[in-house]
């Protein structure tokens, strides 16, 4: 491993004009529980760790007339632990709840959860340069594939391995940026980005940007969310496959629906053809998966990985009927 520096900055502008001058050489550091892993590995190599633990009152819920804020160092355990978020936004705080081990979700905060770094083998994998790391080839697309992606991908199969991502999109979160150039909000759901678009990157942020803050709206009167995800291993693990839905329902009937997956695309995946499906229907097991079948017809399983197109049926069917 070679030597850094460790800046510690007091204000987010100190972290963007320092970003500014030091372009791809320096690293923002939250709670380090990827980071940290990403250097032992050689992954990356920075000359300047620059740790956002030193900049006051990022960390927070409030709940205010337009929704609640949540700031980006917030960890994950407060989240899942906090008793706004679990009445107002189930889904969120389930998803809080599947994340990691209790120690990670100690340290692992918002912002670093939403813009950590995929887990793909290869990528992980210090001797392997592949695609995503510069090189010329996806080692995954021939390779051993059983974890990647079935929609989404092309150059690059990477599946997003937040929980809290597709949670929060499918609350309609937003999420605000701050730069040299002053601050932007965006909905979460337009900050992730396909390998088609950039394969080194997997969301818009810019080298002089620091995620500030998540915004989610009120809840509607009558809305409920949920969260529900597989896992290889009961006692941690990312998503294979899982399923954030939110909606109001009326008889057993979805008024209104909106499903977002984690675990199947390089980015949280809008299932908005099986909502289209389901809106305005009598919700069973039948019609939810139907529903998934249909929305799947554009997924490209790669050699080992066709068993998520079944497992989305049973996440669908699942997590929606838990609402009815
Ligand atoms: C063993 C293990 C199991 C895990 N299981 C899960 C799981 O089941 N589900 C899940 O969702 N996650 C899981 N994770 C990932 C874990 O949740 C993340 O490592 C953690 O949330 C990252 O948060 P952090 O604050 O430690 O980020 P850091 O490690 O500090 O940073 C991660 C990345 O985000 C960037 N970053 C951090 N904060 C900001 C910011 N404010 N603005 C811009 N960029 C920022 C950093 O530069 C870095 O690239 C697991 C991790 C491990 C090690
Ligand atoms: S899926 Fe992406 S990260 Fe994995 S080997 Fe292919 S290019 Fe690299």
């Amino acid at each position: 491993m070679k030597n850094f520096n460790i800046a510690e900055p007091q204000t987010i502008g100190q972290v963007t004009s320092l970003a500014f001058e030091k372009k791809d050489k320096y690293f923002l550091m939250a709670g380090g529980t990827d980071l940290l892993a990403e250097i032992k590995d050689e992954i990356i190599e920075p000359e300047v760790i620059v740790n956002l633990n030193s900049i006051p009152n990022l960390s927070y819920i409030k709940k205010e007339k337009d929704g609640v804020r949540i700031g980006a160092l917030t960890s994950v355990a407060e989240l899942a632990e906090d008793p706004l978020i679990k009445n107002e936004y189930p889904g969120l705080h389930e998803a809080a709840n599947t994340v990691a081990t209790p120690q990670l979700r100690n340290m692992g905060t918002l912002g670093g959860n939403l813009c950590q770094r995929p887990r793909c083998w290869y990528y992980r994998d210090p001797q392997v340069k592949c695609r995503k790391k510069g090189g010329s080839k996806c080692f995954a697309f021939k390779g051993r594939n059983k974890y990647h992606a079935i929609l989404g991908g092309g150059l690059c199969y990477i599946v997003n391995p937040s929980d809290l991502a597709p949670a929060l999109i499918s609350l309609d979160a937003e999420i605000s940026i701050s730069s040299a150039k002053g601050d932007k909000t965006i909905p979460l759901a337009n900050f992730y980005i396909l390998p088609r678009i950039s394969v080194r990157r997997e969301n818009i942020l810019a080298s002089n940007e620091v995620v500030r803050e998540v915004k989610i709206p009120p809840a509607k009167k009558g809305e409920k969310s949920t969260y529900y995800k597989l896992k290889e291993r009961g006692v941690w693990d990312f998503a294979i496959v899982s399923a954030a839905v939110k909606g109001t329902v009326s008889g057993g009937v979805f008024k209104d629906i909106k499903i977002v997956l984690g675990g199947v695309a390089p980015v949280p995946w809008r299932l908005e053809k099986a909502e289209n499906i389901i809106r305005g229907e009598k919700a069973t097991e039948d019609l939810l998966r139907k529903a998934a079948r249909e929305a799947l017809k554009e997924a490209r399983p790669l050699k080992e990985n066709g068993y998520k197109k079944e497992l989305v049926e049973t996440v669908l069917y699942r997590s929606a009927l838990s609402l009815v």
